[in-house]
C-alpha cells in the first residue's frame, strides 16, 4: 500500500489532527512516493507511547519502515490494572497484543530487549545480539524506579511487598496478598513523590481496594501515607469515599507524619517522621520514586533529574539528536504521566518525524489529556485538559479548556462516568493497539 486516500486523509484528521500539516494536500488521491529508499524509524518499547507512535507512523506515511522493539510478547496495560485489585476485571481483560500492528499496519514487531544504542552510527543492539539501523529513532520506555531513594526498598523488596506500578505480575502478587488477607487487616498504600505515572492512580487504588473490602472484607481500613501534601482529584475522591466506604480510608499527608523513611520486609513495617512512628500492615503497596526508563537514562538522554528533556514540539531530545522521546520517560512541560498523553504525544511525534523527512514545518501539536477514576464500578470522576505551547515553547495548560467533574454532581452523573470511563479504555486501547 502505497498511497492514502482521501476518506483515510479525511479519518486522519479526526485521528491525530496532524496529516493536514505533513505536506499532504486535502485535493490529492494519493502521496506522491519518494524515489529514494524508505526511512527507516525504529521506535524502543510497545506502550501507549510507542505502540501509537509505530502505528501512526505507517498510517501518515505507509511508505515508512517501521520497526518497533519490545521486550514482552504481550502489553498488560496500567489502566484498569486498579480495576483488577477491585475485582472489576480481570487481568485477560487488560492484556494487549500486537496483532493488529503487524498485520493491518505494517509495523516489523520484535520482541527482544534494546541493551544499547549507538547514536552515532544510528544503531541499537539488543540482547539477542542483533542491531538495528535507523534514520530516526523514537524512544518509549516508560519508568524506572528510584530503588533505595528509601531505605529497605530494592528491587529484592518489591517481590515481598509489591509496587504494582507496572501492570502484570506485580499487579497479581498484590492482588493476591489482598485476597490472603484477614477481614479487620490493614492495608497501607504508600504513594511517591512527583513527578510520577498517573498522578490519580494511588487515590483510585484506594477506592478499588475499598471497593473489594466493603464485598468482602468490611471490618478492614486502609491507610494512605503520602510523601505529598494532596493528590489529584482530592475533593471528589474524599466526597465519594465518605458516601461510598465512610470510615475506611485515612488520608495522611506528608506534613502530618505520611512521608515513608524506611520499608522493612521482614516485620511488614514502614517508618514515618525521621523513623520515630512506625506502621505495621498486613499488606503494603509501596510506590517508589520514579525515573524515565532505564535505556533511556543509559543512551544519555535523561537530565540530572532522571527524566529526558525534548523539544516539546517534535519530542526531539534537547541531549541526542534524531532520537525523539515520548510518554512517560519526556519532560512534557504541563502534561501529567499518562496512557492518554503518551497516546496524543505519540501521534503529534508521529507526525513531526513524517515532515521532517519531507523537509516540511512539523504541525503545531495541541494536546489533549483526560483520566478517568473509578471510585467503584457505579462511580466515575474525571480531569480533563488541553495543552498548547507558550512562547518559549513550553508545553502548557489552556485556561477554561477542560475542568473536573463537578462536586456534588447528580448520582446519575457518577454513574455515567464510570460508564465513560469503560468506554474510555476501549477508545484508547483501539486506538493503540487497533
Ligand atoms: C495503576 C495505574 C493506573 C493507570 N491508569 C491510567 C489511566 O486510567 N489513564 C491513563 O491515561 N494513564 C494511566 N496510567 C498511566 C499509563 O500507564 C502510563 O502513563 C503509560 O503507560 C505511559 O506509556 P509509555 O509508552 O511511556 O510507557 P509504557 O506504557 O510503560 O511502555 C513502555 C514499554 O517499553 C518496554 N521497554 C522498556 N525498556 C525496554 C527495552 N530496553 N527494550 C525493549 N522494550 C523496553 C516495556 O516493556 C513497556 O512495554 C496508569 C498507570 C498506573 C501505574
Amino acid at each position: 500500500m502505497a498511497g492514502i486516500s482521501r476518506r483515510d486523509f479525511v479519518k486522519l484528521l479526526g485521528a491525530g489532527g496532524a496529516a493536514s500539516a505533513l505536506g499532504l494536500n486535502a485535493g490529492c488521491e494519493t502521496v506522491p512516493k519518494s524515489s529514494k529508499a524508505a526511512p527507516r524509524v525504529v521506535v524502543v518499547g510497545g506502550g501507549f507511547g510507542g505502540a501509537t507512535c509505530a502505528k501512526y507512523l505507517r498510517i501518515y506515511d505507509p511508505t515508512l519502515n517501521v520497526t518497533m522493539i519490545e521486550q514482552n510478547a504481550n502489553y498488560v496495560t496500567c489502566p484498569g490494572s486498579n480495576w483488577v485489585l477491585g475485582g472489576v476485571r480481570t487481568l485477560t481483560d487488560i492484556t494487549q497484543n500486537y496483532d493488529a500492528l503487524r498485520s493491518k499496519h505494517g509495523v516489523n514487531v520484535v520482541q527482544d530487549r534494546v541493551t544499547s544504542i549507538d547514536a552515532t552510527r544510528r544503531v541499537v543492539s539488543l540482547a539477542s545480539g542483533k542491531t538495528v539501523e535507523y534514520d530516526r529513532l523514537v524512544m518509549s520506555p516508560g519508568i524506572d524506579f528510584r530503588w533505595n531513594a528509601v531505605e529497605g526498598y530494592d528491587e529484592a523488596a518489591s517481590e515481598l511487598i509489591p509496587h504494582a506500578w507496572k501492570a502484570g505480575p506485580q499487579t497479581v502478587l498484590l492482588q493476591k496478598q489482598l485476597h490472603a488477607m484477614p477481614d479487620g487487616g490493614t492495608f497501607i498504600l504508600c504513594p511517591p513523590p512527583m513527578p510520577f505515572r498517573c498522578p490519580p492512580g494511588p487515590p483510585e487504588r484506594a477506592s478499588m481496594v475499598a471497593h473489594y473490602f466493603k464485598a468482602h472484607k468490611p471490618r478492614s481500613k486502609i491507610l494512605i501515607l503520602d510523601a505529598k501534601e494532596g493528590f489529584s482529584k482530592q475533593g471528589l475522591f474524599m466526597d465519594a469515599w465518605n458516601e461510598l466506604y465512610p470510615g475506611m480510608i485515612e488520608f495522611v499527608p506528608a506534613s502530618k507524619g505520611g512521608k515513608v523513611s524506611r520499608v522493612d520486609t521482614k516485620t511488614n513495617t514502614v517508618y514515618t517522621d525521621e523513623g520515630l512512628t512506625t506502621h505495621k500492615g498486613d499488606v503494603i503497596n509501596f510506590i517508589p520514586a520514579q525515573r524515565a526508563g532505564e535505556i533511556a537514562s543509559k543512551s544519555g538522554l535523561a537530565n540530572e533529574a532522571g527524566w529526558c528533556p525534548v523539544n516539546q514540539h517534535t519530542f526531539e531530545s534537547t541531549q541526542v539528536p534524531n532520537i525523539h522521546v515520548i510518554g512517560d520517560s519526556a519532560v512534557a512541560g504541563a502534561l501529567p504521566k499518562s496512557g492518554h498523553s503518551a497516546n496524543n504525544i505519540a501521534k503529534m511525534t508521529a507526525a513531526a518525524i513524517v515532515s521532517l523527512f519531507r523537509g516540511v514545518k512539523p504541525p503545531l501539536p495541541s494536546h489533549v489529556n483526560t483520566c478517568y477514576s473509578l471510585v467503584s464500578p457505579e462511580y466515575g470522576i474525571s480531569v480533563a485538559a488541553v495543552y498548547r505551547l507558550d512562547e518559549k515553547g513550553v508545553l502548557k495548560g489552556i485556561n477554561e479548556a477542560g475542568g473536573l467533574s463537578p462536586k456534588d454532581a447528580p448520582r446519575l452523573q457518577r454513574v455515567q462516568e464510570a460508564n465513560y470511563a469503560q468506554g474510555w479504555y476501549k477508545g484508547i486501547t483501539q486506538d493503540t493497539f487497533g
